[in-house]
């Protein structure tokens, strides 16, 4: 086998001095994950300028066993492009592959570099007068490549679906350098295996992701957004049923925060103001969009579904944006709840899904009860109802230090939180993946066949285990 020293030189041989560092100063940044939790060390950075290059790369990388962790934006949730701390795992860098390659108007669809971050992916399909229809909180660092490998999904999943439903076609380096290279979509195929599925959510472990092409939707011609205070989250789920049937699948977003969720925003940012007047225990905020259908008469079709919905008594008050700016500043006070929170002190963060149906239950039952199991903390439950997916935190007790919490109760609670959604036939991991933070309660909790697929189909397509080591399975 070669060293690890041999491994170096032909390395930075391949890739040149743009591609390859191991100075402290520019490896850093990227050693620690976005939320500070997981702190790692590498070899060296390597930042691949194309496909070609980071095949070759792996092949060097399996020659001298050297093991490898893909990394985008650093963006992620659960440490999965943080290496770990021994300093022998090679970081690879997609963001260098970021070219826009083509974007057809007719098909709908862009192909383009796994280092393409999703803002300017948003930039480049708007000036072609369309619109690829994912986005979140860390679109300006969050790459396409990173976007895949965790099958992200954002505020716009409810009409759009996840990542896994906008990629129409991958190309991929797999651990011994070969490339597969599928990027040119094809309507009907059936030879087999739907092979792009086995990289997608894969979190790295299975391939590198290179290059992308991915599906786009016409451009939004106008949109509303509505925010409604509710009695209960009960009506917040019928509320969105009547949204669905009223507007069809105008209805882009659709999100619930609690009362004290609102008041901590309000707390959190000074200039901001609640939206509409009045106590009310739930509040349920509705991105309504028009693009080929409802151009023109948006707001009349809003105006008379919250009419009727105040009716049927789903609503208790309920206001539209009047412009922009008003729906911008009804995103602001969404997006600022986790900010909000953190202020507030250390809390433990769930991002859980169970069956959209069973979602409001699911809060009602759940949050009592680690309130008491737990006394003095407070759960909350916030998000993308309309997904069946919300983060549910869980705030430590008043006066409680983050390192006594983190080193504490913390652990313990998520384990219950997770056992709780396991047993109502959810999922730990909704949005955000396992990475190294889930992965031994993926392994507690996981149907053991289901656990057994996953880790046989990483073996058959990484059997050395160089593909992010440690993460996922
Ligand atoms: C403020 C904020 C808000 C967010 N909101 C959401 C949200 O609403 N919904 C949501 O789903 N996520 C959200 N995220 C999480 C994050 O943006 C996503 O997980 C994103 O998909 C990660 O992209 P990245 O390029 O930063 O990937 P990284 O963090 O670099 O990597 C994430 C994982 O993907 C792997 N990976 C990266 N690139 C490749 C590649 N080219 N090939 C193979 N594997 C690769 C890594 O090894 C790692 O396991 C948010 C993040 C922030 C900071």
């Amino acid at each position: 086998m070669k060293s690890t020293d041999t491994f170096l030189e032909q390395a930075l041989a391949l890739l040149g001095e743009r591609g390859l560092t191991r100075d402290p100063d520019l490896t850093a940044p990227w050693t620690t994950d976005w939320r500070g939790r997981f702190e790692g060390n590498c070899l060296a950075l390597a930042s691949p300028a194309d496909t070609a290059q980071l095949g070759a790369l792996m092949k060097l990388c399996e020659e001298a066993a050297i093991n490898v962790v893909p990394q985008g934006g650093n963006s992620g949730m659960s440490g999965g492009a943080t290496p770990s701390a021994c300093g022998e795992q090679l970081l690879v860098s997609l963001r260098r592959m970021n070219e826009i390659s083509e974007i057809d108007v007719e098909a709908q669809r862009v192909t383009c570099g796994a280092g393409v971050v999703l803002q300017d992916l948003h930039a480049a399909a708007e000036a072609a007068d369309l619109r690829f229809p994912l986005t979140l909180g860390g679109k300006g660092s969050a790459t396409v490549g990173g976007l895949i490998a965790t099958n992200a999904g954002g505020t716009q999943v409810l009409r759009h679906g996840p990542m896994r439903s906008l990629v129409l076609g991958l190309e991929v380096v797999l651990a011994d350098g070969q490339i597969y290279s599928a990027l040119t979509p094809l309507r009907k195929d059936n030879r087999g295996f739907d092979l792009k599925q086995l990289f997608i959510g894969a979190e790295g472990t299975t391939g590198i992701v290179t290059a992308a092409t991915l599906r786009l939707v016409p451009a939004v011609r106008e949109r509303i957004v509505i925010w409604a205070g509710l009695h209960s989250l009960g009506a917040a789920r019928q509320l969105l049923l009547h949204c669905e049937a009223t507007l069809e699948n105008a209805v882009e977003g659709f999100e619930v925060l609690p009362a004290s969720c609102l008041e901590h925003v309000l707390d959190y940012l000074p200039d901001a103001r609640a939206p509409i007047a009045g106590h009310h225990r739930w509040h349920a905020l509705i991105e309504v969009v028009a693009d080929t259908t409802f151009t023109g008469e948006v707001r009349e079709r809003c105006e008379d579904t919250l009419a009727s919905a105040l009716a049927k008594g789903l609503i208790e008050d309920a206001t539209l944006s009047a412009n922009e700016g008003q729906a911008e500043a009804f995103w602001r006070l969404r997006e600022s709840i986790s900010p909000a929170e953190r202020a507030r002190g250390p809390a433990v963060q769930h991002d859980i899904s169970v069956p959209v149906e069973a979602m409001p239950r699911f809060i009602e039952t759940a949050s009592p009860l680690l309130e008491r199991e737990f006394p003095g903390t407070s759960a909350l439950a916030f998000g993308h109802l309309g997904d069946g997916n919300v983060h549910f935190h869980v705030i430590a007790p008043p006066g409680v230090t983050p390192a006594a919490w983190y080193g504490g109760a913390a652990k313990t609670i998520s384990a219950r939180v997770h056992d709780l959604v396991t047993q109502w036939g959810g999922s730990i991991s909704a949005e955000h993946g396992i990475g190294q933070l889930k992965r031994d309660e993926l392994a507690r909790l996981a149907d053991p066949v289901a656990l057994h697929l996953l880790r046989t189909v990483k073996a058959a397509l990484d059997p050395q285990g160089r593909l992010n080591p440690g993460k996922l399975v």
